[in-house]
């Protein structure tokens, strides 16, 4: 009785996006249930893209979703870069509430970035959440993992071990908390938004569905790290090999 899970995925053209893409296309199709949900930070909808979501045989949304020019990362600066995937989540979020009845359809939304590495376990995890869980992200904020600080004796969420701004209300990474569809479907003003802090896109969001004693902690609690914050190194590619997609 598995519950949908609907992933919702930005994504943009570069080099690597097919390899990103077909990464966790096959995670997903070891996993019950998905409803993959993937925007495209474009003017138009990819053959890449389309090509590979035809080979998952998964069930996908396939939408777009263009960054505004003046919010794209420009600089090399990691203190100067602008929160990615801000009109690619909302426009997954739109669809869900477009598209889907609240007390009718059921499930649980999970914002999966296209190029973090997923356990299929991580997925026995959000198919447990009721209202909103967290866990455990490997390989982020300067940390080998950040989690939510778990008291054994009550089950709740007491802080945070988070290498960037540990204060924050939810200081937890997109990669690590999902969130029940009922909850997605009620809360119509939940989205993302420039205007939010930097580094408090997940907290501001998180803030308008639960609180931290109400998080429900997942993965043993949040002893168990099943999704890793990987990047990819931009490749060197001196030649283009022509009518190839790649
Ligand atoms: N992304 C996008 N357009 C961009 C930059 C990023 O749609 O111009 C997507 C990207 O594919 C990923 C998510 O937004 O799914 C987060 O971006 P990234 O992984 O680069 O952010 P970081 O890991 O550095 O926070
Ligand atoms: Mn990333």
């Amino acid at each position: 009785n598995f519950p949908i899970v609907y992933c919702i995925t930005p994504t943009y053209w570069r080099y690597v996006q097919k390899a990103e893409l077909t990464r966790i296309s096959q995670t997903l199709q070891l996993v019950p249930n998905i409803h993959w949900i993937v925007v495209e930070d474009a003017a138009e909808k990819s053959d890449l893209v389309r090509n590979l979501i035809e080979d998952s045989r998964l069930i996908v949304t396939h939408l777009v979703a263009q960054t505004a020019p003046y919010e794209k990362v420009k600089d090399k600066n990691p203190k100067a870069r602008r929160h990615r995937g801000v009109e690619q989540r909302n426009a997954g979020l739109r669809w869900l509430r477009d598209n889907l009845v609240a007390g009718k359809d059921k499930g649980v939304v999970y914002f999966m970035d296209d190029d973090n590495t997923y356990s299929v376990k991580l997925f026995d995890e959000i198919a447990k959440v009721k209202r909103v869980g967290a866990w455990p992200v490997g390989l982020v904020g300067g940390l080998n993992a950040e989690f939510p600080i778990v008291d054994k004796a009550t089950g709740k969420v007491t802080g945070y071990k988070s290498g960037w701004l540990p204060n924050r209300p939810f200081a937890i990474d997109m990669a690590g908390f999902a969130i029940s569809l009922d909850l997605i479907l009620e809360k119509t003003d939940a989205n993302f938004s420039y205007q939010m802090a930097k580094g408090m896109q997940e907290s501001e969001f998180l803030s308008y569905f639960t609180t931290k004693e109400e998080l429900e902690p997942l993965a043993d609690q949040c002893t168990k790290v099943y999704v890793w914050h990987t990047r990819t190194e931009t490749p060197k590619i001196n030649g283009i090999i022509p009518n190839l997609e790649v």
